[in-house]
């Protein structure tokens, strides 16, 4: 099949990579001419694992290529919109580069093309788009929805053997074409699930809101095991061998972060209330969230008092979560701000991270912030270590080396990375998440 995906983000570039690899012919377009030219050179503008050489491959064997215009549209089957629908001011998924790709693609499809709505979309969506390219053509078209669920970090992985594949559409010519399209992702059996297009965006904000729950939830229990001396590792090894309940997701930290949960939860709060809906466990979520951002920072205050002045700290992490560079909405973000405005300093190191983050976090907040390109150098000079991120190399360090380098022998672990006994061990003064210290 030939296919055009609009948008190469975390989304769109894995989308389209991964099809090339399937033996589609594929292009893939973006806006952001410096985002193409890398691409056309074979490398990517996202950090993501795997991907490099899945893009090598599939730009060699001549089935993916990029462009910044719309002429591969035309011969295209499916135009799969891969584009950012992120949080407007008032909370509601902001549409307009969604609107604008359909308006754009509109213009240049052919007869009985089916364009593909990837992006997470409001409830309604499918139907507004439908409007649009109704109005910009007069081909016949099909308008199908097939919400994404790959996770950034195994995004490849997801794409190729998805737990399910969600497909809205309002006609079974289309619905056929996807069908054959994910068949051979599907082959261990995982199920293709076919329904309606308001149902299909209903599922994608359903499934991240129940995950961000999920998280929300256990960062509220192990708050409350802070105050009575529980230890939240017991207690999580006793519910989620409970097969009703499960163990994903059930990890303690700083919060959700990232380009989804977030702007998720605030989309379909908003569209709860547009309707007259109070979705409140879901606000409750996002309350629980917000707290849970600057729960560590409030333990530091704690630990120093409120004035942080002549104060650094070291953070091992800033990215959102491990195995990618994406800062968006990271919990470091709201962290390093916090401790700053109370009068500290923060260098950090981050794997993938680093460029992002200093461009989240805000030119006002640069004087006060410095990245180094080794966790062991990020220790020294610092009062103490923050880790902010599950990076699979700060789980196992050399202590002896972080005591060589702090100021004081303090740890604040927003991720429960490391074994309170040993920690205590090597003399440190040591700070978690719901753990029993
Ligand atoms: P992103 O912000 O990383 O990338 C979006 C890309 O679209 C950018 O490169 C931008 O330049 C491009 N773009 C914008 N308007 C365009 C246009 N008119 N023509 C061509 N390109 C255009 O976004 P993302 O993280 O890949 O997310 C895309 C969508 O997928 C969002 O709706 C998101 O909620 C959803 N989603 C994301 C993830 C994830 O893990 N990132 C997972 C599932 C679903």
């Amino acid at each position: 099949m030939k296919i055009t995906v609009i948008g190469t983000g975390y989304v769109g570039l894995v989308s389209g990579t991964c099809f090339a690899e399937i033996g589609h012919t594929v292009t893939c377009v973006d806006i952001d001419e410096s985002k193409v030219a890398m691409m056309r050179r074979g490398e990517s503008p996202i950090f993501e694992p795997g991907l490099n050489d899945l893009l090598e491959r599939n730009i060699k064997a001549e089935r993916l290529t990029f462009s910044t215009g719309l002429e591969s549209v035309k011969d295209s089957k499916s135009i799969f919109l891969a584009v950012g629908t992120p949080s407007g001011d008032d909370g509601s998924a902001n549409l307009s580069y969604l609107f604008q790709a359909a308006e754009d693609v509109a213009k240049n499809i052919s007869d009985d093309a089916i364009i593909v709505i990837k992006s997470t979309v409001p409830i309604g969506t499918c139907e507004k788009v439908k409007e649009i390219v109704a109005k910009n053509t007069n081909k016949k078209f099909h308008i199908v929805n097939n919400p994404e669920f790959l996770k950034e970090g195994s995004a490849i992985e997801d794409f190729m053997r998805p737990d399910r594949v969600v497909i809205g559409h309002n006609d079974p010519e289309a619905a056929n074409a996807m069908e054959e399209l994910y068949e051979p992702l599907v082959k261990q059996g995982n199920p293709i699930y076919m329904m309606s297009n308001l149902s299909a965006e209903m599922t994608k904000y359903a499934a991240n809101c129940f995950l961000a729950t999920k998280i929300s939830f256990i960062n509220d229990i192990a708050r409350l095991c802070d105050t009575l001396g529980a230890d939240i590792n017991e207690v999580r090894q006793g519910i989620s061998s409970d097969r009703r309940i499960g163990s994903h997701f059930l990890y303690p930290g700083p919060g959700y972060g990232g380009s989804c949960f977030p702007k998720d939860v605030k989309a379909l709060i908003y569209t709860a209330k547009e309707h007259g809906h109070t979705l409140r466990v879901v606000e409750s979520t996002e309350d629980v969230n917000d707290e849970q951002k600057l729960y560590m920072a409030t333990k530091i205050k704690k630990h120093y008092g409120s004035n942080l002045s002549g104060k650094t700290f070291a953070f091992w992490g800033v990215a959102f979560k491990a195995n990618t560079d994406d800062v968006r909405e990271s919990p470091a973000i709201y962290m390093a701000q916090d401790l700053i405005d109370a009068g500290a300093k923060v260098r950090f190191f981050d794997p993938e991270g680093g460029p992002n983050f200093m461009k989240a976090v805000g030119e006002k907040y640069h004087k006060s912030i410095e990245e180094v390109s080794n966790k062991y150098d990020c220790l020294s000079g610092c009062d103490a270590m923050v880790t902010v991120t599950e990076w699979r190399e700060f789980s196992t360090p050399d202590f002896s080396e972080i005591s060589a380098r702090l100021n004081e022998k303090v740890i604040f672990d927003a991720r429960n990375l490391f074994k309170t006994q040993k920690v205590l061990d090597e003399g440190f003064t040591y700070y978690a998440i719901g753990k029993k210290i």
